[in-house]
């Protein structure tokens, strides 16, 4: 029911105004009782300018609207000031009925003026005269909105006038229930827009929580490649991109703890920032490792920028109460035409020759290296292969009397043919298993050999080379007593060969070790002594018994004078603690005799043996006996 019609006594019937906002679906939805909405209760005023009129509308109100509140009031002031104590009660103000018949138009539209004004949601019904087109116009007029202006033509027709005011309340109500209705469905898409609004928020720190390191709140690997790739797709300036890794960062962990490992890295990072310069980025990679993308400037604004890197990582920091320094070790990596992956793979190659090389510096990835490592990944690959299938040999090199040449001992040095590469010198390839850990099985296969072979000989030592990580092996000492005694060779038949890193890098461990060694009768010899830094008063505390003076030494010391000083001198010294001294790598006959000048006792080199089989080293202690 869409439109609401009141007809005049005369019974042609005129129109009033179309409903313009209520739906047909809703008006009928409403309509119905079952659906359970609860009306509002309203209030509606009949406003009266006669006591006649009055009476003969009242009733037809009430009759129309038995359980709303429904009053008589002689003008609107009055009727506008009682529907607002109404309202008190909770009724809304829904009617407006004026009869004012008889009285002058402008009193009626003064009078609906000041209801329009009060309660301009309200609905109004007027009474008029057919005739009376003024008074349609007028009160249009002041209300402007034909929808909710209701006209009951005059003379009255009750049953046509109940139903035209239970149509109008009824409009009234269901204005306000779709009122209502707006109002809760603004409310829940506003709250939805805050639900929404909230999602993002969260879905925006996931996406950074992923992208970026929990510890710095820089980026963290991913978030590396992402701006990485990004970078190399747009069509800009070519990119750097640095690895950083600290330096023997885990010997702060293991002594100090993880919290201070943390505050550390947290540092670093902070003073690595400073010196990044704009439109760069750094990230954290991992534990200790960082990296930096920047545009590729000259080749030496990258270096003065690994400088300064360098030296900011290097410096002294003070760490849960702690006096802490670092180094770092950079790999650079300048983009061709390389992928992200490419390029963070020749950064990554570039660091580990940054650290094979000695670290606290830094390595520029280049076609040579790369060759180089892939040269290393094959050897890595052929160490395991050649100790499953026995494609190490010993050799034997003699160290003899410096008085008479009379062979004292054999240095056992392993050697290594390799199929894809041929003979490769174990100066290349030890390194190489140190790195990957092999070096303890290689290391072990070693000893037992050597061990063999000197049960064979009867009569000279075997002096045997261990590695830094293979000394420093837990139970090394027992280990090597051990292969001897399977070996039955005695102890006193037995020397083997450190350097002097391998004692300062875990000088509890190498106390230990070594005197359990000495303990059981094995000699300890410090090689390739004069390269390293330590001092010879210093490590006379660990249980040594003879130094073996380096090949460079020996090498000059027919040509300067000062070489041959430094020798004398060291092996004045070395007697005096109680230890015995080789020279190695002798070439010459006047090496032989500076080196006796200076009192080595004992020489070493291609003058009295180049390294050989086990097998020739018998022949000749034969030999040597039958002369
Ligand atoms: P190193 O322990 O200093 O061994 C001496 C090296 O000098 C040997 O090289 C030896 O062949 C060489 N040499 C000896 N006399 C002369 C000479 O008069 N002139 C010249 N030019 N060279 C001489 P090699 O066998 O190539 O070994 C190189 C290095 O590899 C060794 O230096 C040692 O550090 C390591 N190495 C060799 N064998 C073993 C091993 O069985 N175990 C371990 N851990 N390292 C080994
Ligand atoms: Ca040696
Ligand atoms: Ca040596």
């Amino acid at each position: 029911m869409g439109i609401v019609q009141v007809q005049v006594s005369q019974g042609f019937p005129i129109s009033s105004f179309a409903l313009s906002s209520v739906s047909r679906a809703s008006l009928s939805a409403f309509a119905t009782p079952e659906t359970g909405l609860a009306s509002p209760t309203l209030s509606a005023v009949l406003i009266a300018g006669q006591a006649a009129a009055a009476r003969e509308l009242m009733p037809l109100l009430q009759q129309a609207l038995p359980a709303e509140a429904v009053s008589v009031c002689a003008s609107a002031s009055e009727g506008v000031s009682q529907v607002s104590a109404q309202r008190l009660l909770g009724r809304t103000p829904g009617l407006f009925v004026f009869d004012l018949r008889g009285a002058a138009l402008g009193e009626l539209t003064s009078q609906l003026q000041l209801v329009w004004r009060a309660y301009p949601k309200a609905e109004v019904l007027v009474v008029a005269d057919v005739r009376d087109s003024a008074t349609f116009a007028g009160c249009l007029q002041v209300t402007g909105a034909p929808d909710r202006l209701t006209f009951i033509l005059a003379p009255l027709q009750p049953r046509h006038t109940i139903e035209a005011v239970r149509t109008v309340a009824q409009r009234y109500r269901l204005a306000r229930e779709t009122e209502r209705a707006d109002a809760d469905e603004r409310t829940a898409i506003d709250g939805l827009e805050l639900q929404i609004q909230e999602l993002r928020a969260r879905l925006d720190i996931a996406k950074h929580a992923a992208r970026h390191d929990d510890l710095t709140g820089i980026l963290n690997r991913t978030g590396f490649v992402e701006e990485l790739t990004a970078r190399l797709s747009r069509d800009r300036q070519p990119q750097n991109v640095l690895m950083i890794d600290l330096d023997r960062f885990k010997a702060v962990n293991d002594t100090l703890g993880h919290g201070a490992g943390d505050e550390l890295v947290r540092k670093i990072c902070m003073a690595i920032a400073g010196v990044i310069p704009s439109g760069g980025v750094l990230a954290r990679l991992g534990g200790d490792e960082f990296g930096v993308i920047v545009e590729a400037t000259t080749d030496q604004g990258v270096t003065s920028l690994c400088t300064q890197i360098l030296k900011v990582c290097a410096q002294s920091r003070l760490i849960s109460g702690h006096e802490v320094q670092v180094s770092a070790s950079i790999g650079i990596a300048q983009q061709s035409a390389a992928s992200e992956i490419e390029l963070m793979r020749q950064a990554d190659l570039a660091l580990y020759a940054a650290k094979r090389e000695g670290r606290n510096r830094y390595r520029l990835f280049d076609a040579a290296l790369d060759k180089a490592t892939k040269y290393r990944l094959s050897i890595e690959g052929g160490l395991e292969r050649a100790l499953r299938s026995g494609q190490f040999k010993m050799v034997y090199q003699p160290i003899v009397n410096a008085q008479d040449g009379a062979v004292l001992g054999y240095e056992a040095l392993v050697r290594w043919d390799s199929p894809e590469h041929g003979a490769i010198s174990p100066a290349e390839f030890i390194p190489i298993a140190e790195e990957t850990g092999l070096i303890l099985d290689i290391g072990d296969w070693i000893a037992r050999q050597a061990l063999k072979d000197c049960r064979r000989w009867n009569g000279p030592y075997v002096s045997i080379n261990l590695s830094v990580r293979q000394f420093l092996r837990h139970n090394v000492a027992e280990r090597i007593l051990r292969y001897a005694a399977d070996a039955d060779v005695p102890t006193s038949r037995i020397q083997i060969e450190l350097t002097e890193t391998a004692i300062i890098d875990d000088v509890e461990r190498a106390d230990h070790n070594l005197k359990v060694l000495r303990a059981a009768g094995v000699r300890v010899a410090l090689d390739d002594f004069g390269t390293g830094y330590s001092s010879l008063v210093y490590l006379n505390q660990f249980a040594i018994d003879c130094i073996k003076i380096d090949k460079s030494f020996v090498d000059n010391i027919t040509r300067d004078r000062q070489s041959a000083m430094i020798v004398a001198s060291l092996t004045k010294l070395a007697y005096s603690l109680g230890m015995t001294v080789v020279a190695e790598g002798v070439e010459t006959e006047d090496q032989r005799k500076v080196l006796l000048a200076t009192g080595c006792g004992a020489l070493q080199g291609y003058l009295f043996g180049k390294p050989v089989t086990s097998r020739e080293v018998s022949t000749r202690l034969e030999d040597q006996r039958r002369d």
